[in-house]
């Protein structure tokens, strides 16, 4: 970030800029809310549960799925909000040309190898993709789908090295209660 850039405007110009390149995206959840409720979501819990005060990550929280979802380009962020926030939100996108599977491997396998930043931004996705799944069940998931998402999400976090003590119990927390959440709604099936 420059230095003369107030950091409220720094953030707002992200938030702006990702709200519009989602603009025709919904969520997965029974209430297809708007996409970008999620990436605020994200930077809300990395301010309020994290405290994370670093207004690049703040910003890489907010951006963290255009380049993965939207024609955003990592040229594009790097020219608007500078190289850090570029390098931030490239640490936690996926490479969609690969496999569904090979990509959730490389998650893991890459999350010892990330930033103390980069690790941060992974944390809140994670807490708020597993919430998200607790409050209800992404449209034509079966119980299956869900309880392994649930695992893999707690075998990305398991492989981090760096450390975000309060994200990390935050996970816990969400973690259980979606697995009951999930369980509950295998016993209404049978
Ligand atoms: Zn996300």
């Amino acid at each position: 970030m420059t230095q003369q850039t107030n950091p409220l405007t720094a953030l707002l110009q992200a938030l702006r800029f990702a709200a519009d390149k989602h603009r025709d995206q919904r969520r997965k959840g029974a209430a297809a809310s708007p996409y970008i409720n999620h990436p605020i979501e994200v930077a809300t819990v990395l301010a309020e549960i994290g405290g994370i005060k670093d207004i690049d990550v703040l910003r890489a929280a907010v951006l963290h799925d255009t380049i993965e979802d939207t024609d955003t380009t990592g040229a594009e962020l790097e020219s608007l909000f500078g190289a850090r926030v570029r390098s931030l939100v490239e640490e936690v996108t996926d490479d969609k040309k690969l496999p569904k599977a090979v990509r959730k491997q490389l998650q893991i396998d890459h999350a010892p190898h990330m930033t103390s930043g980069g690790t941060a931004v992974k944390f809140a996705d994670k807490i708020c993709n597993v919430a998200d799944i607790g409050d209800s069940a992404p449209k034509g998931w079966t119980i299956e789908r869900q309880l392994v998402y649930l695992d893999w999400a707690i075998a990305v976090v398991d492989a981090s090295t760096e450390r975000h003590e309060a994200l990390e119990r935050e996970f816990a927390r969400v973690v259980k209660v979606a697995r009951a959440a999930v369980q509950k709604r295998a016993e209404e099936q049978d």
